[in-house]
């Protein structure tokens, strides 16, 4: 039986989305651990090549557990189609390097994910395509880099790791003017939250691995986008190249996406009550997450967000020390530079995921030595908050000694 035409509700798509039943009527989808496909006759083999039928050829072009996550993902974003690859990383790889070509221009904002901005900075000039960043924030910024003609917008919001915000409608519409595709890393608000081709973007990738998944399993990534974009530019682009997402990790990630409403709600609820947590503690000189009033960018979360998300991101008083003492002493919380899990984890940016674009960069983006993320998970809130109340005692004596 097919689902009704008329629109379904996130959590039901999560579970219902892209379900390819075989004749066995099995209730779980099935992971097709299989790299190729047979054909009845010589004569079928021309006719799937000539393109006069669909039948699945080969798992780097095509698998049914891969539709059935594409599908899944398509009925979720709103987005007519979509490609998956085998990490969030070879996503974003591949929107870029199939559109652009010599000669082009990409603008970014600044606060995107370490690889990410080393794609940018680093890779593109190779193939001599230029590049400028610009404060996500400061709408001015874009608009001046928005002068000239540019064949790629790309941007993060809320970002890695301090939680800045980038208005995509006002960006999507200078961008468009100026000629170029907007793709936007949706991974910290997941499509539960945000909603980028809604409010303009033209293509959103995401890294499965982090909300998606949700359990620390499996590494994953997909594109989505219009049908004309994914089939004549994307999809020759990862045919031919291979960054493919392998069957099994495609089935791991289907089975994450029918919890991932009730993780990604419980988790954001419970990081919204840590963010009022921490906000009253003296050791902490900032806390940032998008729904609070006192976030810069309140009224934009409000505006293009339907909740705060699962990260908290908090400033330390007394830098460096005052936040590996309060890491070093947390139970619960791992340390990780992970995130999106059931299990709450910490990262220190400045000497781990942001370690490598240097003091200057870091200091442009906001991230102090005493910065923090904490991705919340699904453990009960209370634990968390006396978990996190002991390491800021540990903390205290380092971080009031420096006010
Ligand atoms: C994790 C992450 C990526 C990369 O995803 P991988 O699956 O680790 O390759 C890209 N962007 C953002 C915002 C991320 O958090």
């Amino acid at each position: 039986m097919a689902l009704p035409d008329r629109p379904l509700r996130p959590a039901t798509l999560l579970v219902r989305g892209g379900t390819l039943r075989s004749n066995h009527g099995e209730t779980a989808e099935i992971p097709y651990l299989t790299s190729g496909f047979v054909y009845d006759t010589a004569g079928q083999a021309e006719d799937t090549f000539e393109n006069r039928i669909e039948h699945y050829q080969y798992s780097r072009f095509g698998n049914p557990t891969l539709t059935m996550l594409e599908d899944r993902l398509c009925a979720l974003e709103g987005a007519e189609a979509c490609r998956l690859t085998a990490t969030g990383m070879a996503a974003v790889h591949a929107a870029m390097l199939s559109h652009l070509k010599t000669g082009d221009h990409v603008v970014a904002s600044r606060a995107l994910f370490g690889s990410c901005h080393w794609i940018v900075a680093n890779l593109l000039g190779r193939y001599g395509i230029t590049h400028e960043f610009v404060d996500g924030g400061d709408l001015a910024q874009w608009k001046a880099a928005l002068s000239k003609p540019t064949a790629i917008v790309l941007l993060e919001s809320p970002s890695n790791p301090m939680l800045d915000l980038v208005d995509i409608s006002a960006v999507s519409e200078l961008a468009h003017a100026a000629g170029a595709l907007v793709v936007v890393d949706n991974v910290f608000a997941t499509p539960l939250l945000q909603k980028p081709l809604e409010l303009g973007a033209d293509v959103v990738t995401y890294s499965c691995t982090k909300h998606m998944d949700g359990q620390g399993r499996v590494l994953g990534g997909a594109v989505l986008s219009n049908k004309k974009w994914v089939n004549d530019v994307l999809q020759p682009f990862v045919r031919n190249t291979g960054p493919g997402l392998s069957p099994f990790n495609a089935w791991v990630i289907l089975k994450g996406l029918e919890t991932m409403k009730l993780r990604v709600d419980a988790m954001s609820k419970s990081a919204a009550a840590i963010a009022d947590f921490l906000s009253e503690r003296a050791e902490i000189a900032r806390v940032a997450y998008p729904t609070r009033t006192d976030h810069p960018q309140h009224a934009l979360a409000l505006k293009q967000m339907s909740g705060g998300g699962t990260l908290v991101a908090l400033e330390l008083k007394g830098g460096k020390e005052a936040a590996f003492r309060f890491m070093d002493a947390l139970r619960i919380i791992d340390i990780s530079n992970n995130l999106g899990d059931s299990k709450s984890m910490v990262t220190h940016p400045a000497t781990t995921t942001h370690l490598r674009i240097g003091a200057e960069e870091r200091a442009k983006l906001g991230i102090s030595d005493g910065a923090v993320r904490l991705s919340v998970g699904l453990e009960d809130v209370a634990d968390l908050i006396d978990d996190l109340a002991e390491a800021l005692d540990a903390a205290s004596p380092v971080a009031l000694a420096a006010e």
